[in-house]
């Protein structure tokens, strides 16, 4: 298998480890690829590589808007083109149905015309003051932050690749970048799209490696001026201390457990739909999944009687056959699942389906998980409060509106929610409730570029997407201008 290697300056290189990992596909735990290793010291020549590219060269950096518009432009058209090639490689990589990669590769494409789109509209302001300093004007202008790393997951590997490389780069910054070692294969494939699209050597450079030995130094270092990341809250809190080094700018896209509360006047059938959505959509391998179902009363034993029989229907199977639900992205992956399936058993909730590995129809090679639902559930139990990141659902059950607030605030975290009833007031009224950053009113999960998105609490730190999510991209500048410089403010005239 051809070696996948790193992008530095422009230029196709193995690490100085001389080292290779491989990369596995979880469908049958076969190698899909094989990935250049590298160390710190690949890191630290991608960092000097970006920032030559930004405080040397400045090719990127001043190349005019209408410019950098069209290269962007230019890698969404190439995203198009290579659309089967890039799903199959994340369903390959990843494990989910070919359907959910393809809807990411078109995803992944939007993000880049939307921000090329942004690049070369108005932007900042101007006023006009008059205190004691004299008539003058002032504007504020946007500036690109310079130097900035960034980090994925690889849970949608290419998605989270395009909402951070899209608005970085419509900045007019340069970066190094790090994908998820477990899933770097359709970002090292748009890598080569950049090549091809004409983006200046110097200005995105790709790194291939761990966490520790290549997350780690961009964390650190002094030469760079912003990191972002989107991961695990353990991490990304490990990240914002080292970050802390040279106060670098942060932002960090963390994990969740969000709830979806459900009213007894809802529409069933189109409840449990979006239930089943929110924790088996990407194996409920989703930041903002909801894992807890928090319901009222009168209607639990008929909702849950539906969502288990319906649940017990979902095909299973190699994301290339496009089942209703893949495998898990790694071994280990399922192995933590099925350890937080056993600590629900034990803490006493009801198992009401699901909860093995499924090894059916030639899938024993592979990483699958049975749709799982836990029904009695109680706030204090591990299942309620620590994310699991899998095809597993903790079922809260309660009785007044106050009740269904606290239950679904009762949590560290703070990435999503959703709320479905038939009454509008109500609907608002608990979603102005939840302390969390992406909301939703009957339905569960949908998500556009065009809105921000980004959590309270332990689920990060500022947004990536819409118009903010270039501006975290951006430093702010205010320059005033004297109108009359010929006139002394009087002060030291003696
Ligand atoms: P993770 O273990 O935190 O890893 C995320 C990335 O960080 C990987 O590229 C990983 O590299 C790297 N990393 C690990 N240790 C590091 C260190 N010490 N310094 C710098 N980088 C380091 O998370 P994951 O298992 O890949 O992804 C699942 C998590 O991501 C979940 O918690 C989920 O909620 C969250 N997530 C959040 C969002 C959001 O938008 N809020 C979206 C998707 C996922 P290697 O693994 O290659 O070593
Ligand atoms: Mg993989």
């Amino acid at each position: 298998m051809e070696i996948v290697k790193n992008y530095i300056n422009g230029v196709w290189k193995e690490s100085v480890s001389g080292k290779t990992e491989e990369v596995i596909g979880p469908a049958d735990g076969s190698v899909i690829g094989v990935v250049t290793d590298s160390l710190p010291q690949d890191a630290e020549e991608a960092i000097a590589a970006a920032k030559k590219s930004f405080y040397t060269d400045r090719t990127w950096r001043d190349m005019p808007g209408v410019a950098r518009a069209g290269i962007l432009y230019r890698i969404a058209e190439l995203i198009d083109e290579n659309a089967h090639d890039l799903a199959v490689t994340d369903t390959l990589d990843n494990g989910k149905p070919l359907r959910e990669a393809e809807g990411d590769v078109s995803d992944a494409a939007e993000c880049f015309r939307y921000y090329a789109g942004l690049i070369d509209k108005p932007e900042g302001g101007a006023y006009a003051t008059n205190n004691g300093f004299g008539e003058m004007l002032n504007m504020t202008v946007k500036e690109p932050v310079g130097v900035c790393a960034q980090i994925t997951p690889w849970n949608y590997p290419l998605l989270m690749s395009c909402w951070k490389l899209a608005p970085c780069l419509a900045a007019g910054n340069s970066l190094v970048f790090k994908p998820s070692s477990k899933a770097p294969l359709s970002t090292a494939k748009l890598f080569h799209l950049f090549e091809e699209a004409g983006l200046p050597a110097g200005t995105a450079n790709l790194v291939l490696g761990s966490g520790s030995n290549v997350g780690n130094v961009f964390a650190e270092s002094e030469d760079v001026d912003m990191i972002t990341f989107t991961g695990s809250t353990k991490v990304g809190q490990g990240i914002a201390r080292a970050a802390a080094g040279n106060l670098k700018k942060v932002g960090l896209e963390l994990g969740g457990k969000s709830p979806v509360v459900i009213f007894d006047d809802c529409d069933l059938e189109a409840a449990v739909e979006w239930v089943m959505i929110g924790i088996f959509f990407n194996g409920g391998q989703v930041c903002s999944a909801t894992s807890r179902l928090i319901i009222q009363d009168g209607i639990h034993d008929a909702f849950i009687k539906r969502l288990a029989e319906k649940a017990s229907k979902v095909t299973i199977g190699p994301g290339m056959e496009n089942p209703d639900l893949g495998p898990v992205v790694s071994e280990d992956q399922m192995n933590k699942i099925l350890s937080y399936i056993r600590t629900g058993i034990e803490e006493g909730a009801e198992l009401v389906c699901g909860g093995k590995r499924y090894t059916e129809n030639g899938c024993d090679k592979g990483y699958y998980i049975e749709p799982t639902v836990f029904d009695h559930c109680s706030p204090d139990m591990r299942i309620v409060k620590e994310e699991i990141f899998g095809p597993v659902l903790s079922v809260l059950t309660f009785h007044t509106e106050e009740e269904a607030v606290a239950l679904a605030n009762d949590t560290e975290y703070g990435l999503a929610g959703a709320v479905i009833t038939r009454d509008g007031a109500r609907a608002l009224r608990v979603t102005r409730e939840l302390r969390a950053g992406i909301t939703w009113i009957n339905c569960d999960q949908p998500t556009f570029c065009q809105a921000p998105w980004g959590g309270y609490k332990k689920s990060g730190i500022g947004r990536e997407l819409s118009v903010q999510g270039l501006d975290e991209y951006q430093e702010t500048k205010q320059i005033n201008i004297n109108l009359h410089p010929e006139n002394p403010v009087g002060w030291y005239v003696h």
